[in-house]
């Protein structure tokens, strides 16, 4: 989509500092980290949230899943543990419409959920 900055990242039309790339996917610093380590996934196919990826095509998750599973193993995040989070929508957060999965990590995050 040509308005959607995500895919300009996708396209190296606007800098981004890129932690992870293969033929699919790229991961990529987040511009406002919420955690030592933040960073982005999201597939170069552009789909505006998780429901629409997963109706779109369900092997864009796998691709974005293993990416974060290859990046995170190779940086030894297991060891300390890291969050996975989506947002679908205004009410939860979204502000980016281009699917996209948030990897934070580096230091203790909280209990999240009862
Ligand atoms: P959301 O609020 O779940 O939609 O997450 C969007 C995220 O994208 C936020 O954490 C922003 O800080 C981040 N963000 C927005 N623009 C850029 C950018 O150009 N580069 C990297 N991260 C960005």
């Amino acid at each position: 989509m040509s308005d959607c900055i995500f895919c300009k990242i996708v396209k190296g039309e606007i800098p981004s500092t890129k932690i992870f790339e293969n033929e699919t996917v790229i991961g990529f610093k987040d511009l406002r980290p919420q955690a030592k380590i933040h960073q982005l996934f999201i597939h170069k196919s552009h789909t505006k949230d998780i429901n629409d990826l997963a109706k779109n095509d369900p092997k864009e998750l796998s691709d974005v899943f293993n990416a974060i599973r290859t990046y995170t193993m190779n940086e030894g995040l297991e060891k300390g543990g890291f969050r996975v989070v989506t947002n679908l929508g205004p009410n939860a957060g979204q502000t980016v419409f281009h699917t996209h999965f948030h990897v934070l990590a580096g230091e203790p995050l909280g209990h999240f959920g009862s």
